[in-house]
């Protein structure tokens, strides 16, 4: 019992008997995170705590064994330094780190599974934006949600994500909106925005400026590591107010229509943040003005978050391979 001792193998497929656990229950969770090569030829990484963190919550809600975040951190920076050259040479594109746990037991009984595999393939990834930020549009659409009270959404499990395949397709095929809003409750308030945190700068109904994003409490909110930076990033500034709260579509409206919504943007691993220019909601196109400032708080946010990650600004939330 307890883990076998970690290796680093050529990349090959598994061979895995056909009961095994994962195949019929989805008891699985993965994590995302990169490793970004500096104009100096340091690799970095983002803060890796957070994905382990993050990682063991998932993994003991999966009733998968738990294990120790700094001992796969140290696998995962030798995995990388022995693929060092797979990591771009660019301050655009990354190498991308897959963690996945899987139930690997063989057995069709349902009930948790008495054999894990923990594994992490990595793979380069390209510019996620070509031309600057490229601003998105929305579906909000009320009949369907991605998590709820009592469920797994603040999980990183993949049963949370198969659902949404076909809504996101849907989306873009039938709407041309190119991410889901996710809502929740007869409130209609904003959870996500397809696999990212959500964020809006707005004039509050208080007549303060205020950065906010979904708060965690109810647990329907996936705790993103960009989330969490950005907000404590805005925080330290002290420029205006930086809320973890609740938002309804009908206060997102009211603020259009009162001209006190600024900008609203998705934020995560993948893109960093990701501009939000219109929204589909009960038949009707709403016109978001992010693009329209000035000088866009995400733009901001863009480019200090990649400083850091870049290692153009010094900072203890990277760590070198
Ligand atoms: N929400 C969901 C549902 C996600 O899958 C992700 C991507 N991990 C995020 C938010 C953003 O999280 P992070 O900033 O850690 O990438």
């Amino acid at each position: 019992m307890g883990w076998s001792r970690p290796k680093i193998l050529p990349f090959q497929n598994f061979s895995m008997h056909p009961a095994s656990k994962v195949f019929h229950y989805g008891i699985e969770l993965f994590e995302g995170l990169k490793a970004y090569r500096g104009a100096d030829n340091v690799i970095r990484l983002f803060r890796p705590d957070k994905n382990m963190e993050r990682m063991i919550e998932t993994a003991n809600r999966c009733e998968f064994p738990d294990f120790d975040g700094n001992e796969l951190i140290g696998c995962i920076k030798k995995l990388i330094s022995i693929d060092r050259d797979w990591v771009p040479n660019s301050q655009s594109s990354t190498l991308y780190i897959r963690p996945s746990m899987i139930a690997t037991e063989p057995c069709i009984g349902i009930g948790f599974s008495n054999q894990t595999k923990l594994f992490v393939i990595t793979g380069p990834v390209g510019a996620y934006y070509q031309t600057g930020l490229k601003p998105v549009s929305l579906l909000a659409d009320p009949q369907f949600v991605r998590a709820f009270e009592g469920g797994t959404g603040y999980y990183k499990m993949g049963c949370n994500y198969a659902p949404t395949i076909q809504i996101q397709l849907n989306a873009l095929n039938d709407h041309n909106c190119q991410q889901v809003l996710w809502l929740y409750g007869p409130e209609r308030e904003l959870t996500e925005v397809g696999t990212m945190n959500i964020f809006i700068y707005w004039i509050n109904e208080s007549g303060e400026r205020e950065l906010i994003t979904p708060s965690l409490e109810k647990k329907i909110v996936l705790p993103g590591v960009t989330r969490l930076s950005l907000l404590e990033l805005t925080r330290k500034k002290k420029k205006f107010k930086v809320t973890e709260g609740r938002i309804t579509m009908s206060q997102i409206i009211k603020a259009l229509n009162e001209n006190r919504l600024i900008e609203m943007f998705g934020s995560g691993t993948a893109c960093v943040v990701c501009p939000v220019n219109k929204i589909l909601y009960d038949k009707e196109w709403y016109e978001i003005p992010t693009m329209e400032q000035k000088e866009p708080l995400c733009l901001q946010l863009y480019s200090e978050l990649t400083d850091i990650q870049y290692g153009r600004k010094s900072s203890d939330w990277v760590e070198e391979v």
